[in-house]
């Protein structure tokens, strides 16, 4: 079996962003291309995961890596392929380092082999591509171990973990022994928030980089509002009709013309929202940490205040589409089933939507879409490494209301540029964010405005590459 895929990675101008940013920070940019390309030269900067569809790490690769190569520095993408065994130890490990038991099974020398046996073959067949003197990221649990195998043979490595917690508890000392022996062998990492660097890694060697989104992408590229009612009412998400002017359309990340084609599929009673209809729209893995059950009953809570009119939309990727995440079917299951047992009057208010994955840049789009016509939109994570999906709602000028846990509270400025729940399990105080925001869209309004421009300032990808320069700079410089 293969161990490592490579995914093909398209090329972005960076100078789409003299539409967004100012000429001084274009200035930067480019001349911080200019001066890595050459201290880059003959060089290939490799990222490792171990997905390529799904997820924030997935989500975000393609547009870091396309905009180094459109500068001449060759970066490539590779993905693990391991037996659902194997991915089982991994997503335990996810929730330890998260706190939480997952699954309940032990991290205990039987897991240590399953993972162990898979990335020694990865890195094995990986030792034969890369050279000296080139830059690897190993990104999160998954691919830690391939250290093992990697080192003295003068590349420069880095570990990226998307992931943490904000405080201890034995779970997560428990993963971070787990992985303890790999990252010992690595001598630079990247967190995405200052207190999820670990006392292990914490000696000079840790940099924090907060992920960003690319403005320009599927996902979050500017959409007419016939192109997504198109896109909604084709779908299934919204009732028709589309509009006078039809408009499927999205320009995928090569320049050339998308189209939305495929359907959703959508566990709902009766028939989709109307167009004018309130939505609220949390979009999410099927992941027991998202905690979309406990958003579909905080929303029943809301239901059983009054009569509004709002409707809730929780939309996932298709559980069999996610290679890495052997929970999603459980998970969208247990969903379903705690649907059935709504009150009527709430369960005839919320759509399950299952959103097409043969096509990453069509679930993009979709999924722009829905953002873009969401109400408001919702992050209520249990945990949260940093929660990509708010950040993108942000940029689309939407009232926000996330879980105070996590990177989602660098996000988000509580009452500025969206709200925060401070207890992700009061599902009273959830209730109450959103009847009140529903009453006042001029404060829905003011949040969205706020939220972009610290989307702007903060959370697009030049910043997170200009961060990283620096970070390759420092380690090719050893
Ligand atoms: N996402 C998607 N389609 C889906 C569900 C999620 O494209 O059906 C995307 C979502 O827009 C975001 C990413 O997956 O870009 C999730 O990243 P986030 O940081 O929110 O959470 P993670 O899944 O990495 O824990």
């Amino acid at each position: 079996m293969v161990a490592l895929e490579e995914v093909r990675v398209g090329v972005h101008p960076l100078e789409r962003f003299s539409e967004i940013l100012s000429r001084e920070e274009m200035h930067e940019a480019l001349s911080t291309a200019n001066r890595m390309r050459r201290r880059l030269s003959r060089r290939v900067v490799w990222n490792i995961n171990s997905t390529s569809a799904g997820g924030g790490v997935a989500e975000m690769l393609p547009s870091l890596l396309g905009y180094t190569r459109s500068v001449g520095i060759d970066t490539r993408w590779l993905v693990i392929r391991g037996e659902p065994e194997f991915f089982r130890v991994t997503k335990r490990l996810h929730h330890a380092l998260h706190g939480s038991a997952g699954d309940g099974s032990p991290l205990d020398e039987e897991a240590r082999q399953i993972y162990e046996s898979a990335l020694s073959a990865a890195a094995l067949e990986f030792a034969s591509q890369v050279q000296k003197g080139d830059l690897v990221l190993l990104h999160d649990p998954q691919t830690a171990g391939m250290a093992t195998a990697l080192g003295g043979k003068g590349i420069h490595l880095i570990w990226r973990c998307h992931i943490g917690s904000d405080s201890s508890n034995e779970e997560v000392e428990c993963g971070w022994e787990f992985l303890r022996p790999y990252l010992e062998q690595i001598p630079a990492y990247v967190f995405s928030r200052e207190n999820y660097v670990p006392v292990m890694c914490d000696h000079g060697k840790s940099v924090v980089i907060t992920p960003s989104i690319d403005a320009f992408s599927a996902k979050n590229q500017d959409l007419s509002e016939d192109a997504v009612r198109t896109i909604l009412v084709h779908t299934g998400l919204v009732e028709g009709p589309s509009p006078e002017h039809p408009d499927h359309g999205f320009v995928r990340d090569d320049g050339t013309p998308g189209r939305v084609g495929r359907r959703a599929e959508v566990v709902r009673l009766g028939r989709p929202p109307a167009w004018e209809t309130p939505l609220i729209v949390q979009i999410s893995r099927w992941d027991p940490l998202k905690d979309m059950r406990g958003v579909m009953e905080g929303f029943a809570r809301l239901c059983g205040q009054g009569d509004g009119q709002a409707e809730l939309v929780l939309a996932g990727p298709n559980v069999n589409s996610v290679s890495d995440d052997p929970e999603g079917a459980g998970v969208f299951e247990e969903v379903v089933e705690a649907w059935h047992q709504l009150p009527a009057a709430a369960r005839n208010r919320v759509h399950l939507a299952s959103l097409p994955g043969d096509d990453v840049e069509e679930n993009a789009a979709i999924v722009n879409a829905l953002q873009r016509h969401a109400t408001i939109v919702v992050q209520k994570s249990l945990r949260e490494g940093f929660g990509l999906t708010a950040t993108e709602a942000m940029w689309k000028q939407r009232p926000v209301v996330a879980s105070a846990v996590g990177g989602l509270q660098d996000q988000i400025e509580d009452g500025v540029s969206g709200v925060l729940l401070k207890d992700p399990e009061d599902l009273d105080a959830f209730a109450g964010i959103l009847a009140e925001l529903l009453a006042s869209p001029e404060r829905m309004a003011r949040l969205g405005a706020a939220a972009r421009e610290r989307v702007r300032e903060r959370f697009l990808g030049l910043g997170h590459l200009i961060k990283y320069a620096t970070l390759f700079e420092r380690l090719s410089d050893d």
